[in-house]
């Protein structure tokens, strides 16, 4: 029987409507700024969907575009303007920055209660000891997809395919979190087949086409893939070659319509969750 598909993009519009009726009622919009530093294309796709998304919640939005040549002082002076602002309540700086900017550095600028992307190591520390803050947007997306599904990671083999620090290590982190058994795989791992074969719940965050086959998923796994690619003919797709995996998992996420807009709906829980806590609700 093919595998239920997870539509995440019927999921994450149900998630903004309810966002945006939880926003209106708030004493003010929750506001969030995105600063884009130079001209990646992909980077500008990203900014407008999220200024999208944040007509479509009700939210205020601003960006701020900056050229390539900013310097990390000017960066960083920009940050703390934000930080100290009322009516913002997420500040969200657009990766990869340019050459030459220290990302960590930036990131570390801006405040923890505005980070609602998730990346401040004081959130990712609090997500490390359970304390959840704000949790990176992808696996959280992911999160609530799988709740909305009732698929339940207790007791099950959870293999994490990637270990980068906003998609594999939060993933992993949350998948534990509710009590599952998880793997961790990456570039260096021995018998990635076999392990991901062993999987129960199979997530995909590499961005490598065609990474994960059929003869990789054991039949009824859940299969997640994170994964935005561009094939040989320049159409999107993801690291799990899908038609033949469609017939082997329980469950898969397409790409696109799965991951991607559940990762833009969660940015928006996130400000929405920031706007709450600023204004002491
Ligand atoms: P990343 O930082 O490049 O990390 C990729 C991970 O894959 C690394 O841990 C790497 O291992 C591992 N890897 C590379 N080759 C491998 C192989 N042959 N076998 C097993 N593991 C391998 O990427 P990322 O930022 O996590 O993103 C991963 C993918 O998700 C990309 O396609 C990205 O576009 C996509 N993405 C999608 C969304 C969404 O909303 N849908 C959001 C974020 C990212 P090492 O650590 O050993 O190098």
């Amino acid at each position: 029987m093919p595998a239920t598909i997870l539509d995440g993009k019927k999921l994450a519009a149900k998630c903004k409507e309810q966002i945006r009726l939880e926003a209106a009622a708030l004493p003010r919009k929750p506001g969030l700024a995105v600063i884009i530093v130079g001209d990646n294309s992909a980077s500008r796709v990203y900014v407008n969907s999220k200024k999208a998304d944040c007509e479509e919640c009700g939210f205020l939005s601003e960006e701020y575009a900056l050229p390539e040549t900013t310097a990390q002082q000017e960066l960083m002076e920009q940050i703390e303007v934000l930080n100290a602002r009322d009516d913002i309540d997420g500040i969200l700086v657009q990766l990869p920055l340019p050459k030459g900017i220290d990302e960590e550095a930036v990131l570390r600028a801006i405040s923890p209660e505005k980070d609602v992307d998730g990346f401040h190591p004081m959130n990712m520390g609090a997500l490390l000891i359970g304390k959840n803050a704000f949790v990176p947007c992808t696996p959280a997306g992911i999160m609530e997809m799988l709740e909305e599904y009732h698929i339940d990671p207790a007791g099950k083999h959870c293999v994490v395919v990637g270990r980068s620090n906003i998609v594999g290590k939060p993933m992993a982190l949350l998948l534990m979190q509710k009590h599952g058994t998880v793997t961790v795989c990456h570039s260096r791992t021995k018998n990635l087949e076999e392990i991901c074969r062993s999987a129960d719940i199979l997530v995909a965050a590499v961005g490598k086409v065609g990474l994960i086959t059929a003869d990789m998923v054991q039949p009824g796994a859940v299969v997640i893939d994170v994964a935005m690619n561009r094939n040989e003919q320049g159409k999107l797709c993801g690291d799990v070659l899908y038609e033949e995996v469609l017939e082997k998992a329980s469950a898969i996420t397409p790409v696109p319509g799965g991951v991607g807009p559940m990762t833009r709906a969660l940015l928006m829980k996130n400000t929405l969750a920031a706007a709450r806590q600023h204004l002491g609700l």
